[in-house]
């Protein structure tokens, strides 16, 4: 079973109102060295050497990173890590801090697939969510990939954001289409109550996300895209055939993935996650001092995420897998709750697969609840 190993890149020249991830505003060149430096000297002190098809560069902004410091990481990575030759190897990036020359230079480096934050292609929307970017910076990005050669390029929508209609998505999704990426996720917003966007929401100068437009929005998406030449495969995620992403299709099969950097989580393929300091110079120093940034470890509960996180995949669950690999019947485990589930026409069995239905995904958290 072949690794991924996940990079998480911080900076971000500001910080989106909707935005909880780890991530730093880009202050110095200097801060960016020491922490590559860091990232260098974790993967060099990492305690074992699995082969790996599937390099992901995260964020953060990665494409804040210059040629020469991504060189670096990679470097380290190649040193410690038999790379597949056929790995994939995504970096995220945001519209507006790419030029040619640069994407050119990614790509010499090895990087074959670009996932970026387009997020909407509206400006006024873009705006509310903080955003530096525009619409036109979102097309200028594709444009310039393609001329740096990339054949596997993904980006990012959001449906639900403050005061956008369905209309408003109908138009995105259009648009979006137009650009013909290989690949397609799209988030409802989430909100996270320490975020600017929740003080907006709490004081009333943003109203809250509608659910039922929610619903309405991701239903208006499933219908649009089945049109064009892409499939679902992933409850967020959307491609054109044979563009899954195979980094992150490890997470929702349990493979292994090894995560370097702050706020890095890994998966050992076993039983076992553990997570970095999420503190930018908190990670730095605990990496200079004690050559680890591991914070938390937990153990977690195999057949449980198998289920939870197969269920996410359209393709559903295996229920020969499952028992192989667990030695437990899953329709007799859990046989009344799936039956309640079934009645409510949340899930269904095909080729035996156990799967979500189209109402599934869109109330799959009551379908999860079971298996968590
Ligand atoms: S660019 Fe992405 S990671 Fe950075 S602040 Fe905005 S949403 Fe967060």
């Amino acid at each position: 079973m072949s690794s991924g190993i996940y990079l998480h890149i911080p900076f971000c020249r500001s910080r989106c109102s909707y935005c909880d991830f780890a991530t730093d505003v880009y202050k110095s060149a200097e801060i960016v060295e020491s922490y590559v430096s860091a990232i260098a000297k974790e993967i060099e002190n990492f305690p074992a050497s699995p082969a790996a098809d599937t390099i992901y560069f995260g964020g953060g902004t990665p494409s804040l990173l210059t040629a020469a410091q991504l060189e670096k990481i990679l470097e380290a990575i190649h040193k410690k890590f038999p790379i597949d030759p056929g790995a994939e190897v995504t970096m995220e990036m945001n519209p507006a801090t790419v030029t040619l020359e640069t994407l050119k230079a990614y790509k010499s480096l090895g990087v074959n697939r670009a996932s970026f934050g387009a997020q909407t292609l509206d400006d006024t929307e873009l705006r509310r969510l903080g955003r530096k970017h525009t619409a036109a910076d979102v097309r200028e990005t594709i444009e310039l990939l393609r001329r740096a050669g990339f054949d596997n390029v993904s980006f990012d929508l959001i449906a639900g954001l403050p005061r956008q209609t369905l209309k408003d998505w109908e138009r995105n999704l259009t648009e979006a289409l137009k650009l013909q990426p290989e690949h397609l996720s799209l988030y409802l917003l989430e909100i996270h109550q320490s975020t600017p966007l929740a003080e907006q929401i709490r004081n009333g100068r943003q109203p809250l996300p509608d659910e039922e437009l929610a619903a309405a929005m991701y239903e208006l998406l499933l219908e649009k895209i089945s049109a064009e030449n892409y499939r679902q495969y992933e409850i967020s995620n959307f491609c054109q055939p044979d563009y899954e992403s195979r980094h992150n299709s490890k997470y929702w099969t349990l493979h292994p993935v090894f995560g370097f950097g702050c706020s890095a989580h890994s998966f050992d393929g076993a039983a076992n996650r553990y997570a970095n300091e999420r503190d930018t110079a908190r990670y730095v120093s605990l990496i200079e001092k004690e050559n680890s940034a591991i914070v938390c470890r937990e153990t977690i509960d195999v057949a449980s995420e198998f289920v939870f996180l197969g269920l996410r995949l359209t393709k559903g669950v295996d229920l020969d897998e499952y028992e192989n690999r667990f030695g437990i019947n899953l329709t007799g485990k859990y046989a009344e709750e799936l039956k309640r589930l079934q009645d409510l026409g949340l899930i269904e069995y095909a080729e035996n697969h156990l799967r979500l239905t189209g109402k599934g995904f869109l109330f799959s958290n009551e379908v999860f609840a079971v298996f968590v």
